[in-house]
Order: C-alpha cells, then sequence, then structure tokens
C-alpha cells in the first residue's frame, strides 16, 4: 500500500493514523522526501506506527540534504539503509557498485545478520553467536570498495565538513529554486532540501516537454538531471546540484538552462531534434533495453 503526499508535499498523519492498524507491519518512507522535502510529520507519523506495534523503515537515499544535522533516531526512525554511493562520495550512476549498510535502533540488533564485527578492546572480532539474528546473507564483505571509500570520506571530512556538505547541498538547490522558477513550472514552491523538481507546464504551449530539455542540455555539455521523477510530478526535472560545485558553476548551468527555456519558444524544432552536437543523435532508448548490444 502506497501513500500519497499532501497538497504541501509532504506525509499526512492522518493518513498514516487510518491505514495503520496491529496487523501493519510498519511504514517505510524517505525523509527528505522525493519532492525534496522535508517529512516535517515524522515524528508524529512514527508515534502512529509505534502505538501499533509497527516500526519504521527510513530509506537514507536523501541523506545528503541532512548528514549531522538531523538524528534519524529522535525522529523515531528504527532501521535505515545509506545509499554510500549517493551521499558518501561513491558516484552514483552508471550502474554500480554501491552499497547499503543497514543501521538499526539497539533494541533490532540482536536480529542483524551474522557475522558481526564487534569490538573488543582494541581489537575487532566476528561475532557469530547470536541466536534471533536473521542468519547469514550472501556476499557478507559486500562492495568492500564502496564500504572503504565511505569510510575514508567521513573520517576525512569530520563531522563538521560532513555537516557543511549537506548545508551547501540544500544552499544550491534553493538557489537553482529561485533563480529558475520563473523559467520552469515550479509544483511545490516551498523551501527544498538538496533538490528541486519543476515540471514543463510552461512549455506545453510551445510542444515542447521536459525529454526535449533534457537532450538539448547535452548540446551544452551537461549531463541531464534527473527526469520524470518523482511521479507524482508529470514531466518532472529533478535538479539535484550537489555540494560540490561553485557559484559560478550554478550560475553557467542556470544561464543554460535558461537558454533552453527561450529556445523552446522561439525554435522548438530545435529541441526535438536535440541533441544536435552529439555523434549519436536521440537513441531509441526502448529498443536498446530491450535487446542491448553488449559487445563491439
Ligand atoms: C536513489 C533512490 C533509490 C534507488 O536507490 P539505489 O541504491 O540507487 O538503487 C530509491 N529511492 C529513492 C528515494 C532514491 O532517491
Amino acid at each position: 500500500m502506497s501513500l500519497k503526499s499532501n497538497a504541501q508535499g509532504v506525509l499526512d498523519v492522518q493518513s498514516v493514523e487510518d491505514l495503520m492498524d496491529e496487523q501493519t507491519a510498519g511504514i517505510m518512507l524517505t525523509n527528505p522526501n522525493t519532492l525534496g522535502i522535508f517529512e516535517t510529520n515524522i515524528r508524529q507519523i512514527a508515534q502512529v506506527v509505534h502505538a501499533k506495534g509497527g516500526l519504521v523503515y527510513g530509506d537514507g537515499a536523501n541523506m545528503n540534504a541532512i548528514m549531522g544535522i538531523v538524528d534519524i533516531k529522535k525522529c523515531g526512525v528504527d532501521v535505515m539503509h545509506l545509499n554510500l554511493h549517493k551521499t558518501f562520495s561513491t558516484p552514483h550512476g552508471g550502474g554500480g557498485p554501491g552499497a547499503g549498510p543497514v543501521c538499526v535502533v539497539s533494541e533490532l540488533a540482536r536480529f542483524l545478520p551474522v557475522p558481526r564485527v564487534v569490538k573488543e578492546g582494541d581489537r575487532y572480532r566476528l561475532e557469530f553467536n547470536s541466536p534471533e539474528s536473521i542468519g547469514r546473507i550472501h556476499g557478507f564483505h559486500g562492495n568492500f570498495s564502496v564500504l572503504v571509500r565511505a569510510y575514508s570520506y567521513i573520517r576525512s571530512m569530520g563531522p563538521g565538513n560532513l555537516k557543511k556538505a549537506s548545508q551547501l547541498a540544500v544552499l544550491n538547490a534553493n538557489y537553482i529554486k529561485e533563480r529558475l522558477k520563473k523559467d520552469l513550472h515550479l509544483p511545490y514552491d516551498l523551501p527544498c532540501m538538496h533538490e528541486c523538481v519543476f515540471s514543463d507546464l510552461f512549455q506545453h504551449d510551445d510542444g515542447v516537454k521536459t525529454l526535449d530539455m533534457a537532450k538539448r542540455l547535452i548540446d551544452f555539455g551537461y549531463h541531464p538531471p534527473t527526469i520524470y521523477f518523482p511521479l507524482v510530478v508529470p514531466g518532472a526535472i529533478m535538479i539535484e546540484p550537489t555540494e560540490t560545485e561553485c557559484k559560478e558553476d550554478i550560475d553557467l548551468f542556470i544561464k543554460v538552462v535558461q537558454q533552453v527555456v527561450v529556445e523552446a519558444k522561439e525554435n522548438p524544432e530545435l529541441l526535438h531534434q536535440a541533441p544536435v552536437r552529439t555523434k549519436l543523435r536521440r537513441l531509441d532508448e526502448t529498443r536498446a533495453a530491450r535487446h542491448p548490444c553488449l559487445c563491439g
């Protein structure tokens, strides 16, 4: 069963209350959510779920906005995985590898898979004896390189810089949101977290769609942002600048998007043809997925 966000782009406590009963194992939610908005009702939602004996699973996909700032446990979250390939320095995309270590509250620790690494004095050892554990899972070591990279990143940044990374990611996304909201339709005009979601509504009359604008960005040397996601926004364009871009680069990106928007009005055909500066033009993505040619 999935729950829709309300007009403010967040989950209602009431809608969770209406569905929650003793038969419900729990709720999974992403915070900040996929609209880039902080779930402000999360503590009350967790109370409703806990009152019926359920658990709260947090999808840690969007930690980039809240790392070092929000105490996930205080929000009432019992279990959360961290997408190390998103926030913790492994590049996302290209199909992996990724890694998602699962964090739990101490009450649930006894159910974690074995072996577990435990510290004794100055040494670490593997603990196999855990009667309530779900047992051994395939691939204990996971994608080891991703784990090591995340660990090195966390240690080299330190708590202060991790927090700063989140603050800059949020600042950058809000800056883009404010600068582009006259050019692109902004379905939820609220302060955002580390990503902002526009749509192609303003371009409808010119017959230009999100896909056309994304393809045109390739002509200017940009890897297009996530498009048509989240699904609750038709024609979505989700922009996540991250913390690493400097203001000059963000300003240049904004200028390019504004130019694409002008082109959409003045020369929609150019956008329908885009990309025009690449060796291969618009690819048949469906055919590529159905009949992949993986060699040569
Ligand atoms: C990225 C993302 C996923 C997919 O996670 P992967 O680890 O890349 O498979 C799922 N949910 C949300 C909200 C995401 O942002």
